[in-house]
């Protein structure tokens, strides 16, 4: 569980809001997915719409949400500073080649969004934003507050 003193997460987007409901399920953490739980919380980003790192971070590597379609990627990011002791995942993004490695600072462009659409017809597109806390999967809104 966060601790008071945790420190705040920057919106991966732009004025992102969670995305809402559709056939495909709902954005919010710990939604239904099947006999599973969402372990994140999704964030409405149209396609090409620039992905802002939500922490102080070193970029690990880029990430793969499907073994088996690798043409949907993300980003793995290691908590640096303030932010140390966190991991973020963010998924359907294609990352900034040049960032991979490297220490961003939270609010720096680290990507831009992908589309769903192929995958998942209907689906309103969004980044999926999974957060770890000393290996503990947190809800990211929590301590997000711009993001509603
Ligand atoms: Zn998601």
């Amino acid at each position: 569980m966060p601790t008071p003193q945790s420190p705040t997460l920057s919106n991966p987007i732009n004025n992102g809001s969670r995305r809402g409901s559709d056939k495909w399920g709902s954005g919010h953490f710990a939604a239904p997915r099947g006999s599973r739980q969402h372990n994140g919380v999704d964030i409405s980003a149209a396609l090409g719409e620039a992905v802002l790192s939500p922490i102080d971070a070193k970029v690990v590597r880029v990430a793969y949400p499907y073994a088996t379609d690798l043409s949907l990627t993300g980003i793995l990011l290691e908590g640096v500073g303030r932010h140390a002791g966190f991991t973020v995942k963010i998924f359907y993004m294609s990352p900034e080649q040049s960032k991979i490695g490297k220490q961003v600072s939270a609010g720096e462009r680290i990507g831009a969004a992908q589309s769903l659409l192929t995958k998942y017809p209907g689906i309103k597109n969004h980044i999926h934003l999974e957060v770890r806390q000393n290996g503990v999967v947190i809800d990211p809104q929590s301590l997000m507050p711009t993001l509603h």
